[in-house]
């Protein structure tokens, strides 16, 4: 039997994080004003983000260290582990070999913590005493309660009110960290008092939390506002997913030809794969390939665009892959994958054809998951079992054209908080939604009055 297990000791944890602002071809779009769309600078973001994550944010600096409290933290799960899916690779009869790298394996379940720490650590050291966010399904809520405990900073959640009765035990988590979660809308913000005036009953969505949370930060000195995805600086911190399964494909004794990973704000996605793009910028073949849901298809069909990162409009303008920021996807059980803007990094790589997008139906992803269940035997959250499915596509066509070709994907999070999805496939009752092209009429509309990003 092949070896299947790639582990990396303590003290091979990356003491670096890798920040491809550096070695893109060109300079990213800068972001903008919300209300005068003039170029922002670092004070714009100032009463919201403390100042080394603004400054990461737009770092020159190829390399950045990851502070010692940091890496203290990070090595109660990292290195975290790469395998070899033999099984899977013998269930699909193909000679390519098929690796991925499992971050279901922090407390939290995902790789959301990886950046979590790192942000609390750098509000905390700027002397912040509360952190605000929002969650919708409640992994993100969840990773940085965990961090925001480890550095004695209180951490208020704005929770999407359905998920909030729907999904009890996510919000057990936050609490079990001790986060104070509270449904959104709430009667704590003006932004929610608003909402509840109209509309005693709303049910929530990710823009009114942005809102609430936001509100929070920008009203009160102590408090900083925290995204869990889309920006700069977390897809950097990601980078620590790459940089160990490099060393980790070493010890391997195998390069990826392919690299997938699925995308919501592209956050785990460009985890693994930002670390190899030096290597292929400078000619080596690697194809990257970004997942999303075809109800969700903002990089297979949104347009390249300036937009808010929000539904209120409260963020800056960003330059992204984007299907216009009230756009509201149907409900699919990968929540973790229905946004409407993208990394402006990835963004920008897909538009320079460095990168590729795919786009899949949700019950091909759950077959895939329980194929991978009944072979590799994790769980798949229903986000990560996206990038399963391609992985499954690239050895279906390794097969067909006989050749030994080498996988990796990000396995970004464990399904155990998602069975009612799982239960609802097993049972039959899941369907695929569609996305309809007259949709980007509406997507358009919503960007006519912003500056062109090209
Ligand atoms: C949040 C989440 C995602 C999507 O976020 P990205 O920023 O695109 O990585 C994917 N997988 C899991 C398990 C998640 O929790």
């Amino acid at each position: 039997m092949n070896q299947t297990k790639f582990f990396l000791d303590e003290k091979d944890l990356p003491k670096q994080w890798y920040n491809i602002l550096v070695d893109l071809p060109s300079p990213l779009k800068p972001p903008l004003h919300p209300v005068t769309h003039k170029p922002l600078g670092p004070d714009d973001l100032a009463p919201i983000f403390p100042m080394e994550l603004i400054k990461q944010e737009m770092s020159p600096e190829r390399w950045i260290d990851i502070p010692d409290q940091v890496l203290d933290i990070y090595k109660i799960w990292r290195p975290s582990p790469l395998y070899r899916a033999l099984r899977l690779e013998k269930a699909l009869d193909t000679p390519a070999r098929i690796y991925y790298k499992y971050e279901g394996v922090s407390p939290a379940g995902s790789h959301k913590a990886n950046t979590a720490v790192a942000q609390a650590y750098f509000n905390m050291k700027e002397g912040v005493k509360r952190i605000s966010t929002e969650t919708g399904a409640g992994q993100w809520g969840s990773a940085l309660s965990l961090a925001c405990n480890y550095f004695g900073i209180a951490c208020k959640v704005f929770m999407v009110k359905v998920s909030f009765q729907q999904k009890p035990y996510r919000r057990s988590m936050i609490q079990a960290w001790g986060a104070n979660v509270v449904a959104s809308p709430s009667d704590e913000t003006e932004s929610g008092r608003a909402v509840l005036k109209e509309n005693p009953d709303s049910p929530g969505s990710l823009g009114i939390a942005i809102s609430e949370a936001v509100e929070v930060a920008a009203k009160n000195e102590d408090t900083k506002y925290s995204l869990g995805s889309v920006l700069n600086h977390v897809c950097m911190h990601q980078t620590i997913v790459g940089l160990e399964a490099k060393k980790q494909m070493e010890i391997a004794g195998d390069y990826p030809d392919i690299l997938i990973g699925c995308v919501g704000g592209g956050s785990n996605f460009a985890g693994l794969c930002f670390p190899f793009y030096p290597d292929k910028f400078n000619g080596r073949s690697i194809r990257m390939v970004a997942v999303e849901p075809k109800t969700c298809p903002t990089l297979t069909k949104g347009p390249y665009a300036y937009d808010y990162g929000d539904i209120a409009g409260l963020t800056p303008l960003l330059a992204m892959n984007t299907l216009g920021h009230s756009f509201v996807p149907p409900p699919i059980h990968a929540g973790g994958l229905r946004y409407h803007g993208m990394s402006p990094i990835i963004s920008k790589l897909v538009k320079e054809k460095l990168m590729e997008p795919l786009a899949l139906n949700q019950l091909e992803v759950f077959d895939a998951a329980i194929l991978f269940a009944r072979t590799e035997a994790i769980i798949p959250a229903p986000e990560s079992a996206h990038a399963i499915r391609a992985a499954i596509i690239e050895a279906e066509k390794a097969k067909l054209a006989g050749e030994k070709k080498v996988i990796l994907f990000n396995l970004s999070g464990h399904g155990h908080f998602d069975m009612a999805g799982y239960d609802a496939f097993l049972a039959g009752k899941l369907k695929d939604a569609t996305f309809a092209d007259e949709q980007l009429k509406k997507t358009y509309d919503m960007l006519k009055d912003f500056p062109a990003a090209e």
